[in-house]
């Protein structure tokens, strides 16, 4: 799952990133409206965390624009404390949902959470397929139970998959949303990741598509 920050408060901004790669996502962090608006407009994020004070832009214009372009990706608003004017012009311009600043970094990474899996049709925290159990809250993953140790990008790979099971998933798909702008991409990386998988979680759990992807099913 990848993510855009957009905040102009470098420190914040910062720590922000650390925080949400921390917790297993790759990250993109502008730090102006303009570019802000750019990176949300032609890269591929699962959420976009934007704050409504911001230069060059404003974040609500930002969020406008994305809106009438047809980005339907779930953006959560970062507001001034007590403005409760900012949350209804945020929400009104189409906002998923928003945290009021100061906040609790939890707090805003349960909210992340619950957006990006109601925004793929998951109802719970847990995604499961077969004996195999991903938990979005704690980051762990087990097999009939079993904890099972993956590395960062391999869990990256899993999380998306189960997030979207049942569907064909390409390649540019998957390398759209677990890399973070600046890594250097290697579409070839992608096949090593599902064999690394599929020798920890059973050569089933994942199914090459010739030309098409991958898919991950619930096993029959
Ligand atoms: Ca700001």
């Amino acid at each position: 799952m990848r993510l855009l920050i957009v905040e102009d408060e470098p420190n914040l901004g910062q720590q922000l990133k650390n925080a949400l790669e921390g917790a297993g996502y790759a990250v993109d962090l502008a730090t102006d409206g303009e570019e802000g608006l750019y990176l949300g407009s032609n890269e591929q994020y699962d959420a976009i965390i934007l704050d409504l004070g911001l230069p060059e832009i404003d974040g609500l214009t930002v969020l406008d624009r994305w809106r009438k372009e047809g980005k339907s990706t779930p953006v959560l608003v970062l507001t001034a404390r007590d403005s409760w004017s900012d949350k209804v012009a945020g929400l009104d311009a189409g906002a998923d949902d928003y945290v009021a600043k100061p906040f609790q970094t939890e707090e805003l990474i349960a909210r992340l959470r619950a957006l990006i899996r109601r925004s793929s049709g998951n109802a719970s925290a847990e995604l499961t397929a077969g004996d195999i159990r991903l938990d979005t809250r704690s980051g762990k993953v087990t097999k009939a139970g079993e904890p099972v140790k993956l590395t960062a990008q391999e869990y990256k790979l899993l999380s998306y998959l189960l997030h979207h099971k049942g569907k064909v998933v390409s390649r540019t798909e998957l390398i759209d949303h677990i890399y973070d702008q600046d890594f250097d991409r290697d579409s070839n990386t992608i096949e090593v990741f599902v064999t690394r998988i599929r020798k920890k979680l059973g050569a089933e759990i994942i199914t090459t598509i010739r030309g098409l992807g991958y898919s991950l099913d619930e096993p029959s």
